[in-house]
């Protein structure tokens, strides 16, 4: 089973956004969330900021998030910008973290390389029409390759071999009790990208656990990829954090906010004359 951190450790949250483009509301709303729950339990908030994208990471949303953040009222104890404890705080600068985690899980006959392209996904997929936005669920095509059959300059993606049938239950600080079933609602998905990225799911797993974050506050979208994070959790031995997802905000047309919404960046309401104070009364939230 999956450890989970004990109730007397001290409260840490985290912002974790990505500089792909500019900050929207709907990210706002959930970090804002984030935060009222990291000043409830009189914790800590700290900020992380997510760069391992290199082809979509543009150095000029960095300090374009930081100064949006800011305006809008965050306020963050560790961090890229102010430096703390479990630094550095920018996830390009901790790739020896994510590689010491991958080499673990290599050790231990969990991962396997994988040289199917997306289009063999698609076309093999045991479920090709997924009911949502998440990716396919992997056919299996490379499961009992070895690394040892490739070359070493060979390029390949690193898969992580879910327990198939294995029912991962949690419960989510706002959703209530989650059931996602491995091989069904979800198939082995990446760990380490073959252009020597380390995947999303490694990288967050390794970061919150080495940073000791006690609660994870993110949105609606990732409640399958925690059943795979905690599948992570407990493969390289680590406790899991608490999880609170929260709704994802849409637009007046019912879809979901992203970063093409240029009028509802931060940046594009800020540079309007609106005010933070006015736009976190429109959410009335409850986030406890
Ligand atoms: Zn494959």
């Amino acid at each position: 089973m999956v450890t989970h951190h004990t109730s007397n450790t001290q409260y840490r949250g985290r912002l974790a956004p990505s500089p792909t483009g500019l900050l929207h509301l709907g990210h706002a709303r959930t970090f804002w969330i984030a935060q009222e729950r990291a000043r409830a339990n009189r914790g800590t908030l700290i900020l992380r900021n997510e760069d391992l994208d290199a082809q979509r990471f543009k150095l000029e949303f960095v300090s374009a998030m930081l100064e949006d953040l800011r305006w809008f009222g965050f306020e963050w104890q560790e961090g890229p910008d102010c430096g703390g404890p479990f630094a550095p705080y920018n996830q390009n600068e901790r790739i020896h973290f994510y590689r010491a985690a991958l080499e673990k899980l290599r050790g231990r006959g969990l991962i396997y390389p994988c040289t199917c392209s997306r289009k063999d996904i698609r076309s093999a997929a045991r479920a090709p029409h997924a009911t949502d936005d998440d990716e396919p669920i992997y056919p299996g095509t490379c499961r009992n390759n070895s690394a040892s059959t490739f070359e070493p300059s060979a390029r390949f993606n690193w898969r992580f071999r879910v327990s198939d049938g294995e029912t991962i239950s949690f419960t989510d600080g706002h959703f209530g009790p989650q059931q996602f079933v491995a091989g069904k609602d979800f198939g082995d998905f990446v760990v380490w990208r073959h252009d020597d990225v380390p995947a999303y799911q490694l990288a967050v797993v390794a970061d919150d656990a080495a940073m000791q974050i006690t609660e994870v506050v993110r949105g609606a979208d990732l409640l399958k990829s925690t059943a795979r994070q905690l599948l992570l959790y407990r493969a390289l031995n680590l406790p899991a954090p608490a999880f609170f997802h929260c709704p994802l905000m849409t637009d007046d047309s019912g879809v979901r906010l992203a970063k093409r919404h240029d009028a509802l960046s931060l940046r594009s309401l800020h540079e309007g004359g609106a005010s933070p104070e006015t736009l976190r009364q429109s959410w009335c939230l409850e986030p406890r």
